[in-house]
């Protein structure tokens, strides 16, 4: 069966003062996609994400979140249908405690009272979290997680991630972009805006470029992190292991990662 269009941008411009800073944008997000938004700083990615949530509407052309159209939808209507994950968790965080932290987004989302009781406690069990915990007491990738923990619990068709992993440790970042993929396993739709191309390619299963407020290109993730000249158009460098075998030559093509690598060392080798 055909996947259902979850999110949809029909010629959507929009400028924050006279000139346009994001353009011409068509995107269409089927449902249970994970779709990295690359692009260098000012590309636009921030702008393309506050569209998603109707943080901000078009200027011009329309956003449609599962068929509603941002430009007439509240905000909070569209909360529950997409989830937002800032990438600083300190804007997101206004609590005293983890119990009440995860209950407030599901009050303002009108979700009953013995229902926000039932899903606080469950996703303070699944995170292995304390309720009466202080946020601010957490470090910030548990902060992070508490905040990944509260959009988890409203339960969201799609979540927006903007640089879900920035200031975190690796083993903290292993652990969300795991959580992330649990998630979109189970037909979660991710949009994730990051900067870091190893992430994007461990994760990602498309990936959409954008430059100067355009999408230069969107594709399937290793198309487009192999294609060296529309990475520099875009001023993004490819994954490490990937440059080097662009550097390496043709016997070194598709070559991703060091399994890969050595798969492809040792049938090298073999053909000697
Ligand atoms: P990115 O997230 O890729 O770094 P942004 O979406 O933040 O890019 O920015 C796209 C363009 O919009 C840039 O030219 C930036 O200067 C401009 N811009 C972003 N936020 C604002 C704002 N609040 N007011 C005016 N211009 C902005």
């Amino acid at each position: 069966m055909p996947k259902e269009t979850v999110l949809e941008f029909q010629n959507v411009s929009f400028s924050y003062n006279e000139t346009a800073n994001v353009k011409d944008l068509n995107v269409k997000i089927k449902e249970g996609d994970f779709v990295a938004v690359i692009g260098s700083n000012g590309a636009g990615k921030s702008t393309f994400s506050k569209l998603c949530n109707g943080l901000l509407k078009p200027t011009s052309g329309d956003v449609l979140v599962t068929g509603l159209n941002t430009k007439k939808e509240k905000v909070s209507n569209l909360a529950e249908r997409i989830g937002f994950l800032f990438q600083n968790p300190d804007r997101q965080i206004c609590c005293q405690t983890v119990a009440e932290e995860i209950a407030f987004s599901l009050k303002n989302n009108g979700i009953p009272e013995d229902e926000i009781k039932l899903r606080v406690e469950n996703t303070i069990k699944e995170f292995g979290f304390k309720a009466d915990v202080e946020p601010f007491n957490m470090s910030r990738g548990q902060r992070q997680r508490l905040c990944l923990a509260c959009l988890i619990a409203l339960n969201p068709k799609i979540l927006i991630l903007d640089e879900p992993t920035t200031g975190l440790d690796y083993k903290e970042c292993m652990e969300m972009m795991n959580r992330i993929k649990e998630l979109n396993k189970s037909g979660t739709t991710v949009i994730m805006v990051c900067h870091d191309m190893e992430i994007v390619l461990d994760f990602a299963r498309q990936v959409i470029v954008m430059n100067r407020g355009e999408i230069l290109a969107s594709g399937r993730t290793r198309e487009i992190l192999c294609d060296n000249e529309l990475l520099s158009k875009a001023r993004l460098l490819q994954p490490q292991i990937a440059a080097t075998c662009t550097l390496l030559g043709s016997d070194y093509k598709d070559v991703f990662t060091v399994d890969e690598m050595i798969a492809r060392i040792k049938e090298l080798k073999g053909k000697k």
